[in-house]
């Protein structure tokens, strides 16, 4: 298997009942406020390069972002926040991601949903979570030739990381507690490399509307990720 034949199989992906409802009602309903764009309404895949050295994991696509687009954080503000970031510490070819044909370039880095359908209120069920979780350790076990480097955005992507690693055979020590800017290496099973978490807020608007996030903020995680995966 590789990423193309795993995001081929995600997008056919029906297994949390009340995401499939609300990510199809979502698309029915606004396609007409998009009109002269295609509604996605379906599991939105990673984007980013197979040798990926740095992977950043996100919480879940927004209703009217990846799920209208087809791509991971495009089509809404926090994208927008992203993106611009990426491209200022040299890890993308444009500073926006506005929809699937634009000639957006990832440069080294991948970027995933820990959820991979939208949630309403952006707030997915445990069990939702647990459901999706395989679909991330797939990913990132199909990255880990590369992977040097896991940006979480969030406490959720902060605690889908460890999980992720974890049930790859990561040795992650305790209960590390999330913050920004907080590293945290992790040595790979069976003398496989290590693999360096770091903390992020995440680009909510919550966070880049206060301040408590701010372009200086998030370029020094991004750089700091390019400096651990020796880029
Ligand atoms: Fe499948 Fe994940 Fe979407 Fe649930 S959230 S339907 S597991 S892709």
């Amino acid at each position: 298997p590789d990423l193309e034949a795993l995001d081929a199989a995600l997008v056919d992906c029906f297994a949390c009942p009340r995401l499939v409802r609300w990510r199809e009602q979502v698309a029915r309903e606004k396609r007409a406020a998009f009109r002269d764009q295609d509604y996605w309404g379906r599991p939105v895949p990673g984007f980013g390069p197979a040798d990926a050295t740095i992977a950043v994991l996100g919480l879940a696509p927004a209703a009217h972002g990846a799920n209208r687009t087809g791509r991971v954080f495009t089509g809404d503000r926090s994208g927008d926040w992203l993106f611009a970031s990426l491209h200022r510490v040299g890890l993308a070819n444009q500073p926006t991601s506005t929809h699937v044909d634009d000639g957006l370039e990832l440069h080294g880095v991948r970027v995933l949903a820990a959820v991979r359908c939208a949630p309403p209120a952006n707030q997915p069920t445990p069990t939702e979570r647990d459901t999706c979780a395989p679909w991330a350790d797939r990913e990132l076990e199909l990255l880990a030739p590369t992977l040097r480097v896991l940006v979480c955005l969030g406490g959720f992507g902060w605690q889908a990381g460890i999980r992720a690693l974890r049930d790859r055979g990561y040795a992650v020590p305790g209960s590390p507690r999330f913050g920004h800017g907080v590293e945290l290496e992790v040595a790979g099973p069976g003398g496989a490399e290590s693999v360096t978490l770091l903390g992020c807020y995440h680009p909510s608007q919550q966070n880049t509307f206060t301040g408590r996030l701010t372009e200086p903020m998030t370029d020094a995680v991004f750089s700091r990720a390019v400096e651990l995966a020796g880029r």
